[in-house]
Parts: C-alpha cells; sequence; structure tokens
C-alpha cells in the first residue's frame, strides 16, 4: 500500500512536471474570463510578488522543477531581507483590505504548494531563523493518510496535522486549501479543472464536496478553514472562480507568472499570480528577473 502509495506520489510529480510549461500558457489563455488584480497599476495599487515553491531536498540527485536546493531558499530570504521586502500571510492581505491593517512598504508573498514534509525539515527552521513568514498548502488526502501511518520521510512523504499545528503554533506559517483530492490529471479532469461537457451543477456539486472537505479537515485538525484557495497546476476550470467564491473563499492563487497589484478593494484578491521558482538559477537571477526596479 505504501509502495503504491510513494509510486502514485512521484507520478503525480512527474504529470506536474510535464505541465509546468502548458500551467502558464494555459493560466494566460484563460485569464481573460477572470476577475483578478489588474496587470497595470491601479490607483493606490500596491505591488505584490508571489513566489511559488514546492520540496526543498540537499541531495542534487532528487532536485528539479519541483525540488530545490534548501540553501538556495536560504538565499531567497537573504536577497528579500537586503532588498527590503517583507513575506506577508494571506491574513495580513485581507486585514489591510478590510481597512484593519497595514502592510509592509514592500510585500511579498512565499509559498509552498502541495505540503512535503521537507518544508518543515528545511522551509520552517529557516523561516524560523530569519523571521519571515511562509504560506504551505496541503493537500487533504495526503495529509490525512500520512497523519495515519505517522511515517515521515522528507524524499516523499508529506506534513501530517500534527506537524501543521506545530508549524501553525509559530505565527510564521499560513495554511491554505489545495483540494481534498483533487490534485491529479486523472479522470478527465486537471486539478480542481472543469471536464469535458459537465453541467455547472455536477461541476459545482464536485468542488463543494472536495474543497468543502478540506475546509472541514482544516477546521477539524487546525482550528480554522482556510481563506484562500491554491488552483493545482494553476488550473482554473470555466466558472471555477465564482463557485469557489461561494463557498467563502476570500483569495485564490494561481500560477499566473506575473506581479498583481491590489487594492484594498477585496475582490483584488482573487486571482492572484505567482511565479515558480527555478532550480537552476542564483536569487539575483530570479527576483532581478521579476520584482520591480
Ligand atoms: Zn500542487
Amino acid at each position: 500500500m505504501f509502495a503504491s502509495f510513494r509510486l502514485r506520489f512521484w507520478r503525480i510529480a512527474a504529470v506536474a512536471a510535464a505541465l509546468a510549461l502548458g500551467c502558464w500558457a494555459g493560466a494566460l489563455a484563460r485569464s481573460a474570463a477572470l476577475s483578478r488584480p489588474a496587470s497595470t497599476v491601479p490607483e493606490n495599487g500596491v505591488a505584490l510578488p508571489a513566489v511559488m515553491y514546492h520540496g526543498l531536498l540537499r541531495d542534487p540527485g532528487l532536485q528539479g522543477t519541483y525540488v530545490i536546493d534548501p540553501a538556495l531558499f536560504e538565499s531567497d530570504l537573504v536577497y528579500l531581507r537586503e532588498h527590503g521586502y517583507t513575506p506577508v500571510h494571506i491574513a495580513d492581505l485581507l486585514a489591510w483590505a478590510d481597512g484593519a491593517g497595514q502592510l509592509p512598504e514592500k510585500p511579498i508573498l512565499l509559498t509552498f504548494d502541495d505540503g512535503a514534509y521537507n518544508n518543515y525539515v528545511y522551509a520552517f527552521p529557516l523561516a524560523q531563523r530569519y523571521g519571515m513568514k511562509i504560506i504551505v498548502s496541503p493537500i487533504g488526502c495526503w495529509a490525512d493518510r500520512y497523519s495515519e501511518t505517522g511515517e515521515e520521510n522528507a524524499a516523499y512523504s508529506t506534513l501530517t496535522w500534527e506537524r501543521m499545528r506545530e508549524m501553525l503554533g509559530s505565527g510564521l506559517v499560513e495554511l491554505q486549501n489545495h483540494t481534498y483530492n483533487l490534485h491529479s490529471a486523472e479522470n478527465g479532469r486537471l486539478g480542481s479543472g472543469r471536464r469535458e461537457g459537465e453541467s455547472e451543477e455536477a461541476y459545482a456539486a464536485v468542488l463543494r464536496e472536495d474543497l468543502g472537505r478540506m475546509q472541514e479537515r482544516m477546521e477539524a485538525e487546525l482550528g480554522a478553514p482556510a481563506s484562500c484557495f491554491v488552483y493545482p497546476f494553476g488550473s482554473i476550470g470555466e466558472g471555477e472562480e465564482a463557485i469557489v467564491k461561494s463557498l467563502g473563499f476570500r483569495c485564490t492563487l494561481t500560477c499566473d507568472s506575473r506581479i498583481s497589484y491590489i487594492t484594498r478593494d477585496a475582490s483584488s484578491l482573487f486571482g492572484i499570480g505567482r511565479r515558480l521558482r527555478p532550480p537552476d538559477c542564483s536569487s539575483e537571477e530570479f527576483f532581478g528577473s521579476y520584482l520591480p526596479e
């Protein structure tokens, strides 16, 4: 059972890798259909860069598009500190949009998709060392699976709910919804995307069941449901954003490789773009080509 699950984990990772480029192109093609932060700077708009990480591992043989060296992540944190950026949580954005809080001068989101256990091993201690906030988005069924077995392996397992509670308690880690069990490219559906020919009602029922189940699991295990939905593979089905909003989410994160501009209109927190952090370039190269001058 474990062996087949491991295979499944890596097969999904491979599918994700194969979809990497398609993710950007597809997301761009769909962008016109979504309400999203303006690509030009709106009045009183705040630039919000967002970085998308997945796994961190020291073994170069295990590194790739979705797994980078922890030293590179640390180098990113040093770069951001030296350039005056302050990583924030979605809660900070919501408080600001609601008029109940301020944002730092140069906010940025540091996001980790899929909830790999190695986030606890490498990203969490670095977040603590530098006092910087990160956002981790686990997949519910994997969290349940590894919470049941208790297995912890940086190379392939995911975070247990217990580890997530520990990270949450630091105040530096925020946890968001990345579906309960829709993180695959199987069954005619890419992530939480809509199947060909699927009716709006049937699609809404699927999202309500799966995303709602993850919200219930997060509330039960972590004390509160997520405020933000993170689209698996950046795949956004026709009508999905409206359904996600109807489920109570106040923010969505995509794979659009761009900087978003947010305002105190809370609707600007939907469709926030993120840039994937590749394994093969320095912090100077990565941020130099992404962050505003
Ligand atoms: Zn993912």
